[in-house]
């Protein structure tokens, strides 16, 4: 089964990437809801937040963290931003290649829409 995300994982559909490593890729969203937003994954296909286990523990720390790291870096950690994992219909999951988007560089509203 053909998956977007580990597509751009292998380099067979182009993505503008921010930050990779063994793990993990981070990359420009295509549809940005904000003048930053990044998207930070694993590289190992995990389809959504409800099937993480214990050992994605470390994993999925590393992802916060390096998402945190990259707000640093796009210089949205003094004014704020957002971390977001989505799932299913009501939230609009649409890939299904777990992944948590960094959002920021403008006023969010809360509650989310
Ligand atoms: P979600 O709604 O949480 O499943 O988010 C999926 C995100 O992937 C959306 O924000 C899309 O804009 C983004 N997206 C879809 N295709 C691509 C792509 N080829 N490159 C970068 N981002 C993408
Ligand atoms: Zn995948």
């Amino acid at each position: 089964m053909s998956c977007l995300f580990c597509e751009i994982v292998a380099g067979r559909i182009p993505a503008r990437i921010a930050y990779q490593d063994d793990a993990m890729l981070a990359f420009h969203d295509i549809n940005p809801q904000g003048p930053i937003h990044i998207l930070v994954i694993p590289k190992r296909h995990i389809t959504s937040v409800l099937d993480l286990t214990p050992a994605d523990d470390e994993l999925m720390g590393s992802l916060v963290r390096r998402a945190t790291a990259l707000s640093r870096a796009e210089g949205l950690a003094d004014r704020g931003f957002r971390l977001v994992f989505n799932y299913g219909e009501d939230a609009g999951y649409s890939v299904y290649h777990i992944h948590l988007h960094l959002v920021g560089g403008r006023k969010l509203g809360w509650p989310p829409g």
